[in-house]
């Protein structure tokens, strides 16, 4: 039974990162196509402009609160999470755990390139992971049946789909039946780039003090509008909990 909460119409799990974690291994090792997001403010802030993307989260086996935005959202709320669970560390987690098992993991999305280096790299860092295929998430409707031929011939059972929101839990939700090895698929944006160097995740320190955001946005001030959302994402929380 899952305890969920609902932020803008958004289920999202009441986990810890470790009983996530459990769930995770569970779902990897049993048959059926399983599928785990991990929603942001943005993320939540687009499904709730979006009912078809809010359908889809809604219909994932796990939602987990990535972002300390939600984590702040729940709380205000009256619903409180017990912490961030960014799915960066749940993919990790997930991977020590299938280096021990030999089950495989396709790493699908990113600029070309990535994917492969990534993939050099997680065998490194995780001796001994299974990585059975890669492919890059710059493609054409035409070339996406090949894509799911190659990931089901490479008999993966874990598949990490890195093409940014929404597009990933869209092309999750699509193409999940045609899916005959994989038992998992996780939306789990700009991972690849951090798995492979092109992108830096925030030192420790910023994690640990709810900082990521920060780290972000003063190390790639691009994100700007990305940041901007947050407080509009916590006003549009507020006036949604007084309207129910
Ligand atoms: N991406 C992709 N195909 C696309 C659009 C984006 O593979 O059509 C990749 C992009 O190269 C990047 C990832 O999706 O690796 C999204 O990264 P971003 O940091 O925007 O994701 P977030 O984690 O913030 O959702």
């Amino acid at each position: 039974m899952r305890n969920t909460i609902e932020i803008l119409g958004v289920k999202i799990d009441r986990v810890t990162a470790a009983y996530a974690l459990k769930r995770a291994e569970h779902l990897v090792r049993t048959p059926g196509v399983s599928m785990i997001f991990t929603p942001n403010p943005e993320i939540v802030m687009a499904a709730y402009e979006d009912p078809e993307f809010r359908d889809i989260l809604n219909s994932a086996d796990m939602c987990t609160p990535d972002g300390i935005g939600v984590v702040y959202a729940a709380k205000m709320l009256g619903t409180p999470v017990p912490e961030r669970v960014a799915g960066f560390d749940l993919t990790c987690g997930l991977l020590e755990s299938l280096r021990k098992t030999g089950e495989g993991v396709f790493l699908f999305g990113a600029k070309p390139g990535v994917a492969e280096t990534a993939a050099d790299k997680l065998r490194e860092k995780y001796f001994g992971l299974n990585v059975c295929g890669v492919h890059n998430g710059y493609f054409t409707d035409d070339e996406n049946d090949e894509i799911i031929r190659q990931i089901n011939e490479s008999g993966a059972k874990l598949l990490l789909v890195c093409l940014g929101a929404p597009k990933q839990e869209k092309w999750i939700y699509a193409n999940r039946e045609k899916l005959t090895s994989v038992n998992l698929c996780m939306g789990v944006g700009g991972a690849l780039d951090v798995f492979a160097g092109v992108a830096k995740r925030a030192p420790e320190i910023f994690i640990k003090m709810n900082l990521e955001w920060f780290y972000r946005f003063v190390t790639n001030p691009s994100r700007l509008g990305r940041f901007a959302a947050l407080p509009k994402f916590m006003r549009t929380v507020r006036k949604d909990a007084k309207k129910r």
